[in-house]
């Protein structure tokens, strides 16, 4: 009998091909009807290349998601990934238009994630074909808005993952390695009310918000501990109204970033009480996580121990992790369900005039998938 690995070897035309056709469908996240479009063509993708049903998840606001089911069994095991992009109609003709340069592939979305897309596709349709029998169904989440942080697919994400024994997010891979953690990220609106007065007639009647800001921003990046991983990061300020007043209001916005739940739970409550360095000037601050941490824990690194496993086994090269500041899906489902991350394309330039994956290593890693589908449902 053909092995998974050679089935997919012969297979790298024909998902170059399912590559190109998904990209064509272009694919902006603000622009539903385009998005919609896509998630109809991949439902239909879907169910003729793995046998199973594709179900389409109307959405109000941005582009459907699409849920696939193959398979059945009492557990169940996520794939997730998105189908949108950063980039807008038209730019498949100008700016990053799709081409083949030898073993690579260029193109809007190409690595981020529409290779991922694909190789998940082609990892179901291979265990169909050859009748590689896996005792747990799987569902494969195709979510429209994951550029914009998923504010439609969150909810539905989250709720598969809670049915989920585990789950593959299959983002890009990190210079070819897997992600085995991300970092949660916490957003907070920062707001500073002092009180006005002429700069010049009367300004010890003012209470300077901006000062009073200036000041906030000095302690929060001082909250910033690199070597546990913690950032905090003011990226965006206002206030004031002119010059000559002394300001009454200011605001800033503030990113943060940690490694583990446990400091989140540690530095948000600094952060959402922030004394006021400046007497009787007010300081509110809202927000809180916006992404939880996908931490790697012992289950994590067992679900990474099991691929590094199977690549050195059956595709004969060493599989590497690493962790990475910035946030996926995979952030969603990590406080619910074991989540191994970076199982796309591998290339690189994602959100880039040069994105590209390398076009070889789509049967190569969609192999990956599917053994790895194998293996944890044995
Ligand atoms: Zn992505």
């Amino acid at each position: 009998m053909q092995g998974i690995v050679e089935f997919l070897t012969g297979k790298q035309q024909e998902m170059l091909q399912t590559l190109q056709q998904i990209v064509e469908r272009e694919s902006p996240t603000l622009d539903k009807e385009a998005t919609d479009h896509l998630a109809e063509f991949i439902s239909g993708l879907f169910e003729e290349l793995t046998g199973g049903k594709a179900d389409i998840i109307p959405n109000g606001e941005y582009g459907n998601h699409v849920r696939g089911e193959y398979g059945n069994g009492e557990d169940q095991i996520l794939l997730l990934g998105h189908f949108d992009t950063v980039w807008q109609k038209g730019d498949i003709h100008q700016k990053v238009p799709f081409r083949v340069v030898d073993d690579i592939a260029y193109g809007p979305g190409v690595f981020d994630m529409k290779g991922g897309l694909v190789q998940g596709l082609y990892a179901l349709h291979t265990l169909k074909e050859l009748n590689e029998t896996i005792n747990k169904k799987v569902v494969f989440l195709f979510t429209s808005d994951e550029e914009l942080g998923s504010p439609s697919s969150q909810r539905l994400i989250e709720e598969e993952a809670k049915k989920s024994s585990c789950v593959f997010v299959l983002e890009p891979a990190l210079e070819g390695a897997l992600k085995t953690a991300r970092k949660g990220v916490g957003i907070f609106k920062l707001r500073i009310k002092g009180r006005a007065a002429h700069a010049g007639v009367e300004p010890e009647k003012g209470l300077s918000a901006i000062l009073e800001l200036g000041k906030q921003i000095v302690y929060l990046h001082e909250l910033t501990d690199y070597s546990i991983g913690t950032t905090v990061n003011v990226g965006k300020v206002s206030g004031g109204t002119t010059v000559n007043v002394i300001a009454e209001e200011a605001e800033a916005d503030i990113d943060l970033r940690v490694k583990t739940q446990a400091e989140f739970d540690r530095i948000i409550p600094i952060i959402k009480n922030l004394p006021s360095h400046i007497n009787d000037v007010e300081v509110t601050v809202e927000g809180g996580v916006n992404r939880p941490p996908l931490e790697r824990t012992e289950a994590v690194a067992a679900l990474f121990n099991t691929a590094k496993k199977l690549a050195k086994e059956h595709l004969g090269f060493s599989l590497l992790e690493k962790e990475t500041g910035g946030g996926s899906d995979g952030n969603f489902t990590a406080p619910f369900a074991p989540t191994l991350d970076g199982l796309g394309a591998v290339g690189s330039g994602a959100h880039a005039l040069d994105e590209h994956l390398i076009i070889s290593e789509m049967p190569r890693r969609s192999a990956l998938l599917a053994l790895l589908l194998k293996e944890v449902s044995k």
